[in-house]
C-alpha cells in the first residue's frame, strides 16, 4: 500500500510519556512503538499529534470518581508528545480532554459530543485517508479510528504501531473496527 502524501494523514494519538512504561498510566510496550512511528511520519505531510491534556481535578481520575490515575495533566512533562516524534515532523497538536468535566478519547469530538474541529482541518487539507497509530490501542486510538470513520474519512489503523490497555481487548476491539469501516494494516505494508 502506497502512501499518498497528497491525500494522506497520519494521525499520532497520545505518544505521551504519562501512557509509556514507568509513567502513571503506562501501557505495556508503549514506548516500543514511538521510533517507528517518528520514522513512519517522515513521509506523510499532514501529520497531527493528539495530546490528553488535562487540568488539575479532571472528570477521568480516580479521586473525581472516574476511572484513570491522575495522567496528563496540562504542561506537565508527561503530557508532553515523546521525543522519538519532534516537533519538525508534527503539522497540528490537537489537545483533548481540556475540560474539567468532560473527558475526550476521540480526536474528533469530546465525550459530550463537542467537536473538535480536526475533521474540518483534514477536509481543508484535501486529507481523505487517515492512518491512525499510537495508545491506547483500545481507548483513544479505537474511538478516534472510528470517529474518522464515521466522519466519512477511509480510516487504517497500522496495528503494529499501537499498544492496548487491556490485552484481552483484541478480539471486541477488531469486531468494533470492522464494524465502523475501519481497516487494519501493517506499517511493513506500507511503501
Ligand atoms: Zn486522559
Amino acid at each position: 500500500m502506497r502512501i499518498d502524501p497528497t491525500k494522506d494523514a497520519l494521525i499520532v494519538v497520545d505518544l505521551q510519556p504519562d501512557f509509556m512504561p514507568g509513567g502513571p498510566l503506562a501501557v505495556s510496550e508503549g514506548d516500543r512503538i514511538a521510533v517507528p512511528i517518528g520514522r513512519l511520519a517522515r513521509r506523510f505531510s499532514t501529520v497531527v499529534a493528539t495530546q490528553d491534556w488535562h487540568p488539575e481535578g479532571h472528570v477521568s481520575f480516580a479521586r473525581q470518581g472516574g476511572p484513570w490515575p491522575i495522567h496528563c495533566l496540562a504542561g506537565s512533562r508527561g503530557a508532553a508528545v515523546h521525543g522519538d516524534l519532534p516537533d519538525t515532523l508534527v503539522t497540528s497538536y490537537l489537545r483533548k480532554g481540556t475540560r474539567k468535566d468532560v473527558d475526550s478519547y476521540s480526536a474528533f469530538c469530546d465525550d459530550a459530543g463537542l467537536a473538535t474541529g480536526l475533521g474540518g482541518y483534514l477536509k481543508e487539507r484535501g486529507v481523505a485517508r487517515l492512518f491512525v497509530v499510537g495508545l491506547a490501542r483500545d481507548y483513544c486510538v479505537r474511538a478516534t479510528a472510528l470517529d474518522g470513520a464515521a466522519a466519512g474519512f477511509e480510516v487504517l489503523v497500522v496495528d503494529d504501531l499501537t499498544r492496548p490497555v487491556d490485552p484481552a481487548s483484541r478480539a471486541r476491539v477488531d469486531g468494533d473496527f470492522a464494524a465502523g469501516q475501519v481497516a487494519l494494516v501493517d506499517s511493513a505494508a506500507l511503501s
